[in-house]
């Protein structure tokens, strides 16, 4: 007898009859004797839908608040998809984050897990039932109720399938497993049947929004055997590996892409030691999280600094280098929130020089400037005007012949 975790998406839950196709799904698992916990997102749009109710009375909502609204909806699905299993006679009961003891910290909104107490959880599989968890929440220790930030649902799955012990844990998804890269930008993008933890983790990191990166580090970390698979059809969908001999000798795995960021930058700065912390300190302060950091060699002993933001922070980031502008005399301080970072991913990277030069080659040949570069080990990331993303893509997919098998890069 095997332990199950399976989680469900926003749109595998979306209606009612998905969520009695998810029901069918989830009973023949316990038919064929295995125990199974089943985790649950919000129906697909629910969650924005209240945010936007939050933020027509608020731009800026009190946290706690705002937690207890937006975890209302895998409170819904729980329920409905428990109804849904007695329906079909298959005895199930549903649970909130806090009633299965889902403690973390208390930073609203992107709480972190510490533990989960599965006592609960273990009498119900031992008494044959089928347990439906609501994702994406959990408790503090004073027993208000948290949410585990966007896509947070993968990661309540992570949790109590490392809390469990459990054989693996699945996520069905509205996509058949992890892809060389968003199939909707590039239709031609292949499924992977396997990748590494790093490299899955680099490209949720990187903006591949098909598992929350927390997921990923919580299922590395506690070797949480993991796969992405779809929810309307059958398959073998994604494993989530460590590095084996088997592995696809690619250098470049997949390409991911973040919509969600924003490019600031102050010119004619004063080139003196610390002035790094005095553009930067501010925004830090305003508890703003910076992403890529791009200082120009100095010219008259002057320098340019540019640097990346969420979107949302682009507003507010911008003022605070506007001040910082004056305080130092800057020439000017401006912006642009019409970027996107489009990233090249693979642990073969290591050994293979010259892919950042392929890259910037392919780019060129297509027209694309390139606003910013960063590298590391396996990532190569570059910051171009978001027109082009689509091209960009498919362009670098075409390339690094990641259609074919990926063993062909160049
Ligand atoms: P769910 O609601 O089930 O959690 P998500 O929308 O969070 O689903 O994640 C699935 C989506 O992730 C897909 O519909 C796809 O557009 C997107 N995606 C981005 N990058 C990839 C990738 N490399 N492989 C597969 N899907 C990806
Ligand atoms: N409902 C939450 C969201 O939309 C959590 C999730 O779906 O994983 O982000
Ligand atoms: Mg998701």
């Amino acid at each position: 007898m095997a332990l199950i975790v399976q989680k469900y998406g926003g749109t595998s839950v979306g209606t009612v009859e998905r969520i009695q196709a998810v029901a069918e799904k989830v009973a023949q698992v316990r038919q064929r004797g295995d125990q199974i916990v089943v985790v649950v997102s919000a129906m697909s749009g629910e969650t924005n839908r209240l945010i936007a109710l939050a933020r027509a009375i608020d731009e800026r909502p009190d946290p706690r608040e705002m937690d207890v609204l937006i975890s209302t909806g895998e409170q819904v699905t729980i329920a409905l998809l428990s109804m849904a299993l007695h329906k079909i006679d298959c005895p199930a009961k549903s649970y909130t984050g806090g009633q299965v003891d889902i403690l973390t910290d208390n930073a609203f909104s992107k709480a972190r897990i510490r533990g989960i107490d599965d006592v609960r959880v273990r009498s119900d599989l031992e008494a044959g039932r089928v347990v439906v968890v609501a994702g994406f929440q959990g408790v503090d220790e004073h027993g208000n109720i948290t949410t585990l930030g966007r896509g947070g649902s993968d990661t309540t799955a992570v949790a109590l399938a490392a809390a469990l012990k459990a054989d693996e844990c699945q996520i069905f998804t509205d996509v058949d497993g992890v892809y060389t890269t968003d199939p909707r930008v590039e239709p031609k993008a292949r499924r992977l049947e396997r990748i590494t933890f790093e490299e899955m983790l680099e490209m949720a990191s990187l903006g591949s929004k098909v598992l929350q990166i927390r997921a990923v580090e919580f299922a590395g970390k506690y070797n949480v055997p993991l796969r992405v698979l779809s929810s309307f059809e059958e398959g073998e969908g994604t494993l989530i590996t460590f590095e084996d001999e088997g592995m696809e000798e690619a250098k470049i795995s997949g390409i991911a892409f973040n919509r969600d960021e924003a490019k600031l930058t102050i010119r004619g700065v004063p080139d003196q030691p610390g002035v790094a912390y005095s553009i930067l300190g501010p925004i830090a302060g305003a508890n703003i999280e910076i992403d890529m950091i791009v200082q120009n060699v100095s010219e008259d002993n002057t320098t340019d600094f540019t640097f990346t933001v969420h979107r949302n922070d682009f507003t507010k980031a911008l003022e605070l280098l506007q001040d910082t502008a004056t305080v130092l005399g800057a020439r000017e301080a401006s912006g642009d929130d019409s970027i996107v970072k489009i990233s090249l991913v693979g642990v073969g990277m290591r050994s293979h020089a010259g892919i950042a030069a392929t890259m910037f080659e392919t780019l060129a040949k297509e027209g694309i400037n390139i606003g910013m570069i960063s590298t590391s080990e396996i990532k190569v990331s570059v910051v171009v005007d978001e027109k082009y993303l689509e091209l960009g893509v498919r362009a670098l997919h075409n390339a690094f012949n990641l259609e074919q098998n990926g063993v062909a890069n160049p």
